[in-house]
This record gives C-alpha cells, sequence and structure tokens, in this order.
C-alpha cells in the first residue's frame, strides 16, 4: 500500500526478536531525522526501492537488548551506532570495501524498518560500538548525517589541498559536520552558503572562513576567489536551484560533489568539458568511514550540534524539518 504524503502513525508492534543467529535487537537511546525521511514520505525514494508504509529512522544509536546465539562482537546492555546499510560481507563491492554498495542491499530505516520507534532489528555487521562514556543520544545523528558527510569529503580529501577554496552549500545537519571535516581533512579556504541567518551564524561559529546568504552566491563566491571560483563544491541541498548555482561557482578543474538531492543537474557538456569539471553522486559511507568520523568525535574534533525531541512529536519534527526550522540535527527520543 503506497500512501506518501501522510503523516506518520503511530503502530503497536511486538518487540522484534532475532531471526538469524547473528541478528541483534537494539533498544533505541535516539533517532536522527532527516531530509531523506521527508523525501521517503513524498514518494520520492521510489526509484530507491523505497515504498510505505514502513517504520523509518536511519540515525540510530541505543544499547543492544538482545543478541542472537552466533553474534560475538557485542553484548546485551553495551552502546552501539547503526549502520544504516546492510552489508553481506562476501559480494565484490563488499570485498572491495564499499559496503553501502552491497548488491544484498537492505537500509535500516527505509527498505526495513528503522528506529522511529523503540526497539529496532539490524545485522550484527550494522553495529559499531560506542567509546565508554558516550552517549547514544548524544551520537545517533553520526550514523548518517556524520557518516555521509565523511564519506564526501574524505573523498576528495587529496583535492583539500592549500591554496584551494571549498564551498558548503547548506548548513543543515549534514553541511555543519561536513564544513568541519574541511578543516580536520584538509586545507582549503571554506564558504558556507545558507539561506537562514541562524544556520550561517552556526557556520560561522565552526569556522567557516565566509559566509555567504543564498542570493546569487555563485557571484559573490567568484568575487571572493579573484574571479576563479571554487575548487570543490560541496551540495547538500539538491534542488534544481542549488544544482544550477554550484556548477556556476565551479572553478575550472573544479569537482561538484552532489550530496543533497531531488532537484535535476543540468549542465552544457561544452562547458563542463572546457572546465574540465567533476559531477559526482555521494550514497552514505562505509562502515570504515562511519568508525573513522567517530573517532573524531572522540578526540573531541567535531562539534554535532543536536536538538532532542520526544519520540511521539515525531509529525511535528518532519514538518520543523520541512519548514527549515531546525539547525543541526533533530534527535527523537523514546518515552
Ligand atoms: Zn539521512
Ligand atoms: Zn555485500
Amino acid at each position: 500500500m503506497r500512501e506518501y504524503h501522510q503523516p506518520l502513525e503511530f503502530v503497536e508492534q511486538p518487540v522484534p526478536e532475532p531471526r538469524h543467529p547473528t541478528d541483534v535487537v537494539v533498544r533505541i537511546g535516539g533517532a536522527g531525522v532527516c531530509a531523506t525521511d521527508l523525501h521517503a514520505m513524498e514518494g520520492l525514494m521510489e526509484p530507491a526501492g523505497v515504498t510505505l508504509p514502513r517504520v523509518l529512522g536511519h540515525e540510530n544509536a541505543g544499547w543492544v537488548h538482545e543478541a542472537g546465539n552466533g553474534v560475538t562482537t557485542v553484548a546485551k546492555g553495551d552502546a552501539v551506532l547503526v549502520f544504516p546499510p546492510h552489508s553481506c560481507g562476501l559480494c565484490v563491492p563488499c570485498r572491495r570495501g564499499i559496503d553501502m554498495l552491497c548488491v544484498h542491499h537492505q537500509f535500516t530505516g527505509l527498505t526495513v524498518d528503522g528506529g522511529f520507534a523503540d526497539y529496532v532489528l539490524v545485522p550484527e555487521r550494522s553495529l559499531l560500538s560506542l567509546p565508554a562514556g558516550v552517549e547514544p543520544v548524544a551520537v545517533a545523528p553520526y550514523a548518517d548525517a556524520g557518516l555521509t558527510a565523511y564519506h564526501a569529503v574524505r573523498r576528495l580529501q587529496h583535492l583539500l589541498r592549500p591554496g584551494t577554496t571549498a564551498v558548503v552549500v547548506g548548513v543543515g545537519g549534514v553541511g555543519h559536520i561536513a564544513l568541519q571535516l574541511i578543516r580536520e581533512l584538509g586545507a582549503s579556504a571554506t564558504i558556507a552558503v545558507d539561506t537562514d541567518s541562524r544556520r550561517r551564524a552556526l557556520a560561522g561559529e565552526l569556522g567557516a572562513g565566509d559566509v555567504l546568504d543564498g542570493a546569487g552566491s555563485a557571484d559573490a563566491v567568484r568575487e571572493l576567489t579573484g574571479g576563479r571560483g571554487a575548487d570543490l563544491v560541496f551540495d547538500f541541498v539538491g534542488t534544481d536551484s542549488s544544482h544550477a548555482d554550484c556548477l556556476a561557482m565551479l572553478a575550472r578543474g573544479g569537482t561538484y560533489s552532489v550530496v543533497g538531492f531531488g532537484g535535476t543537474v543540468s549542465a552544457p557538456s561544452a562547458a563542463m568539458v572546457g572546465g574540465e569539471h567533476t559531477v559526482m553522486g555521494n550514497l552514505v559511507g562505509t562502515w570504515l568511514d562511519l568508525w573513522e568520523v567517530m573517532q573524531l568525535h572522540a578526540a573531541g574534533r567535531l562539534v554535532l550540534k543536536t536538538e532532542s525531541h520526544p519520540l511521539d512529536s515525531v509529525n511535528d519534527v518532519l514538518a520543523k524539518l520541512r519548514d527549515g526550522e531546525v539547525t543541526g540535527r533533530a534527535v527523537l527520543v523514546p518515552a
């Protein structure tokens, strides 16, 4: 049954139980709310195999509640973060270490039930143990927002050279982490672009070199770079207009990294060839990306801006996100 554009509904379900020896039931401590949840509710995720109804919630952290008898790496009570893509470990993409491209791909909270619930059932391979003293609710957004930001920035780390300029378009849940990762992994000057003054203020607090509002951002970026444009542009918005702006601000030889989605990227091939532009899409990240971004967090090098809300306010939180009223990431906490 496909019922898009509907508010989420609460449904009583039994606590899940391991179905395979390596399954783990996680009691949710926090579940981040992502624009992808809105996209799923709008039907935009259908080409990716996401149909409703479904328990959404793909940024999950909590505690092991029950582990199947084949589970060896975690035990009841352990604090864990849930890597959302399922990976078999046996296929060629998994063996290459690009586990989000596993041929048996499933995604917790999009293609199988997720964490807008008290419990979620996941394979052991999806888990990452939290360092001692780290509360699940404080780090849940790393499971997707942090992971996605890290993957996108890490892929271009070799291009974040001194003397280059990197632009972050959209300083939301993912973008505010990416801004910090550009600093941690590279040496580019940074420019942050956001239409909202609160998010621009956040970008300034997080150390962006320059901060622009959305209007005329391509011209403004050219002005700030002596007419050259940006060597790297990370787009966390993904609308027709952000795609057009990002392409327009790209320097010769520049790379446009698309993370937010929903619009259509459209560019004359003569401009792409003449400018030797690269356009790349980013799909979440690998388990190792998640482990690495957690190492940076544990070392105190990243600020994760979150606000928590009770799980039963999920529809209000989704509306807030849709209206651009969330600064950082909203996290749902079961009662
Ligand atoms: Zn997401
Ligand atoms: Zn696989």
